[in-house]
């Protein structure tokens, strides 16, 4: 019976931040409502990047440590997620993988209204969940474990996670057995060290047109057993 076992189709599961959404609308609103110009905020922004610090040490170094204070008048502002903040190979890439025969997942780092807000927005997905809703936040292991569970535990070597992050997306999905994929926009996939890369990340691409033209190498065939 092992030979003709059934296998589990294999999964892309997709980031949200900088993978399928353009977060640009996020940081200008923040400069706009605390009175920041605009570059100045984006640079201090990409300041934390580069140095690997949390980014809310951005609203401090632009003199805005109250910025907590403003978070209800951010969100009322941002409102949801729109058509014009979908990266534009976004849903033409989701479409193009799942013709191709994998199967969709999105996970990832958000709001819980999220999900709601992108199936609005006609992003289809087999599975879609966001941190906010399941209680569990990337890079935690136990967020990579939940999200193979939300996608029926497939072998997680079936499974590539695409997102723009070393540190919340590429490191901990190899942690957890799953094929990274670096996609590399957005501030966090653009800055720092490109050849920083872990050695076991699957593929690096430019954009999720690029992941769906490349799709076949990140399951190259098993290399053949040697005998003897
Ligand atoms: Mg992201």
């Amino acid at each position: 019976v092992g030979a003709t076992e059934e296998r589990h189709p294999r999964w892309i599961c997709l980031d949200v931040g900088e993978t399928l959404i353009d977060e640009s609308r996020v940081w200008l609103e923040w400069a706009r409502l605390l009175d920041v110009p605009a570059l100045t905020f984006l640079a201090a922004i990409g300041a934390t990047i580069a140095r690997g610090e949390r980014n809310s040490l951005a609203f401090e170094m632009v003199g805005r440590p109250d910025w907590h204070d403003s978070l209800s008048a951010f969100r009322a502002e941002y409102g949801t997620f729109r058509e014009s903040d979908l990266y534009p190979d976004a849903k033409p890439a989701i479409a193009a993988l799942g013709e191709q025969g994998y199967r969709i997942a999105i996970v990832a780092n958000q709001p819980a209204e999220r999900s709601a807000e992108l199936r609005a927005l006609a992003v289809d997905a087999e599975v879609m969940a966001m941190s906010d809703e399941i209680g569990l936040w990337k890079p935690d292991p136990a967020f990579f474990a939940h999200a193979l569970e939300l996608m029926g535990n497939p072998n997680p070597e079936d499974v590539a996670y695409v997102g723009d992050r070393l540190d919340n997306d590429v490191r901990p999905s190899i942690a957890s057995g799953m094929r990274a994929v670096w996609l590399r926009r957005g501030p966090w996939g653009v800055i720092g060290d490109g050849t920083s890369a872990p050695a076991e990340t699957a593929l690096v691409v430019d954009s999720l047109a690029d992941l769906v033209d490349r799709s076949g190498e990140l399951w190259p065939l098993p290399a053949v057993a040697a005998h003897g």
